[in-house]
């Protein structure tokens, strides 16, 4: 897979790529940093301006992500190109599960008012917010959604089944977790953990992760298919 991202603050992005979870996806995962600027006509290579009808703050311009993007473009095709935006559609672990399957993906983040609305309009085939808030930039979504993409992909976790395990991965939140010792401050770990029994431990979990899942997000639950909900023992 290759990931590739334009930004206006390159360095914030390559020096958090230098120790993510990218460093252990090295040989399978490529990610590139591009900077806007680069693709800039002119000596100041300028890459915003002013809002058309006068509204307040600058617009990243259209020419400079319309050269990268169609330089991208020739060197080999591109399954998405995903603008992070608060305006976009919500990100969850099921998206990341769909784009971790993708050959090529080109992500943009945005800067200042956004991006010229004629970029959305041709070259953005998805648009991605991250939740319910507004950052200064894109450059920390995009580096959530590599994260939580990579993280997905065969070989780069030590223990695949880790990841199908996590929270969402099937519809529910995942279970509490204990290590050593067995005994802290008073504090035991549930006996049922330390049985060897491998049912009752399944059940164990299982029961756990749909008590959180009721207690702390309903919402997860009263969306589950009927199918979903057959399939779980306890209640
Ligand atoms: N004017 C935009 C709006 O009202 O929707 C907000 C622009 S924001 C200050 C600048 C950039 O940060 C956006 O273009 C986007 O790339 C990024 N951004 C901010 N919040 C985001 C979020 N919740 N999800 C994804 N990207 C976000």
């Amino acid at each position: 897979m290759r990931i590739d991202i334009l930004t206006a603050l390159p360095d914030q992005l390559r020096d958090a790529l230098d120790v993510s979870v990218l460093r252990r996806a090295a040989g399978q995962i490529e990610v590139r940093v591009h900077d806007l600027r680069t693709y800039a006509a002119g000596k100041h290579q300028v890459i915003d301006d002013y809002a058309y009808g006068g509204a307040a703050g600058m617009v990243l311009k259209p020419e400079p992500i319309f050269a990268c993007i169609e330089a991208l473009q020739v060197s080999a095709s591109v399954d998405e190109v995903i603008f992070l935006s608060p305006d976009g559609d919500r990100y969850t672990q099921a998206v990341a599960n769909e784009l971790s399957l993708k050959r090529r993906l080109v992500l943009l983040a945005g800067h200042y008012k956004g991006v010229d609305q004629r970029v959305r309009d041709v070259l953005v085939t998805r648009e991605i917010s991250i939740g319910d808030y507004v950052l200064s930039g894109g450059e920390l979504p995009a580096l959530v959604l590599v994260d939580s993409i990579v993280r997905l992909v065969p070989g780069v976790l030590r223990d695949a089944s880790s990841a199908l395990t996590d929270s969402f991965q099937d519809g529910l939140l995942g279970e509490p977790v204990y290590t050593r010792p067995a005994s802290f401050r008073g504090m035991e770990v549930p006996s049922v953990l330390r049985s060897g029994d491998h049912d009752r431990i399944a059940q164990w979990r299982e029961r756990a992760r749909l008590t959180k899942t009721n207690n702390r997000r309903p919402d997860i639950r009263a969306a589950m298919k009927p199918q979903q909900e057959e399939v779980r023992h306890v209640d």
